[in-house]
């Protein structure tokens, strides 16, 4: 389960957190750098590596959160991208790393990989 916010603009708001994030980044994708202008300002989405609600029960903390464009949430939600434990991005060629100006907790990152990463497992055909 994801949970999508609008920054300000609705309220389907969670939380202060993941603007907070937002605001680290400038509203900049963590993956590729993408900054989407609206005449709202700019939009970003606050992506959980561990998902909020069961059965994940992720906590709503910044440790948790990525600022993403809408297109990397739902790879990311979706498992076609994971990190690495030294947050390089799988899935992506290359293997680019993350943009990183805050701490995540590694906890995080490996629980991702492991109940999300299965799509990008195989196509690497590999584990880790
Ligand atoms: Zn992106």
């Amino acid at each position: 389960m994801c949970v999508w916010e609008v920054n300000g603009l609705a309220s389907i708001g969670y939380s202060d957190k993941s603007r907070r994030v937002k605001e680290i980044y400038d509203y900049t994708c963590q993956v590729c750098g993408t900054r989407l202008e609206t005449p709202a300002g700019p939009y970003a989405e606050g992506a959980h590596i561990k998902p909020l609600g069961t059965p994940h029960n992720g906590p709503d903390i910044e440790a948790n959160i990525l600022c993403l464009c809408p297109n990397h949430h739902v790879l990311f939600d979706d498992g076609a991208i994971a990190l690495t434990d030294d947050f390089g991005l799988l899935g992506i060629p290359g293997e680019p790393q993350l943009v990183l100006r805050h701490e995540i907790f590694l906890d995080f990152v490996s629980y991702h990989r492991e109940h999300f990463g299965v799509l990008v497992k195989r196509a690497k055909g590999t584990f880790w």
